[in-house]
């Protein structure tokens, strides 16, 4: 079915940054939420190539499967504490531990190890990413301002998080060329079948 051909297409398609934090950018890399989810982050290279792509690693790095996990529970915290300011509810105190956790990891912070290490400057530097990331979700959750005009994208297999900075303040979608141009496509097809009733 096509589907699966779009899904496979979507899943190799390039990360996509701008979304006005980067936060919002990595919440983004779960894409439509609100159907089949798909997941870009599938492997330790993904999590590895996205680091990269966002700026926030120099150079190269190396994820294992847990700190792929890591990336992917602090973005879905993001998400979901997202979800909950759109929706006017009180963030999620799990979700808020996460990221306050997270915001506390520094690459000027070492870590000890539970076996006595310190943790390597390659996995201080993935903290260090994650401490960004994070403080980036506190800055941008903690200011009612930009908290007011967050959006979750009204094309509803998306349900993906942008900020609205456009000029009304009306903006429905995450994006005009992709959900924005769905949306009108789907409306126009179901214009279509109801006049053929
Ligand atoms: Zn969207």
């Amino acid at each position: 079915m096509t589907t699966t051909r779009a899904q496979s297409r979507l899943a190799s398609a390039p990360f996509r940054f701008g979304y006005g934090s980067p936060a919002l950018d990595l919440a983004v890399t779960l894409r439509r939420r609100g159907s089949t989810p798909i997941e870009l982050l599938a492997k330790p290279e993904d999590g590895e190539r996205w680091l990269q792509a966002a700026g926030l690693v120099s150079g190269s790095i190396r994820l294992d499967g847990s700190a792929l996990e890591e990336l992917r529970g602090l973005r879905d915290a993001i998400y979901r504490i997202g979800r909950a300011a759109v929706a006017g509810l009180a963030p999620p105190a799990s979700d808020v531990r996460l990221i306050n956790a997270a915001a506390r990891l520094s690459a000027d912070a070492p870590q000890l190890g539970g076996d006595w290490t310190v943790k390597a400057p390659r996995a201080r530097q993935f903290d260090a990413a994650l401490g960004t990331i994070a403080r980036a979700a506190i800055a941008l959750f903690g200011d009612e301002r930009q908290r007011a005009l967050l959006r979750s994208c009204e094309q509803d297999d998306c349900a993906g998080l942008f900020l609205d900075r456009s000029r009304g303040e009306r903006r429905r979608w995450c994006s005009m060329s992709r959900c924005g141009s769905r949306a009108k496509v789907a409306a126009f097809r179901q214009r279509q079948k109801d006049a053929q009733r």
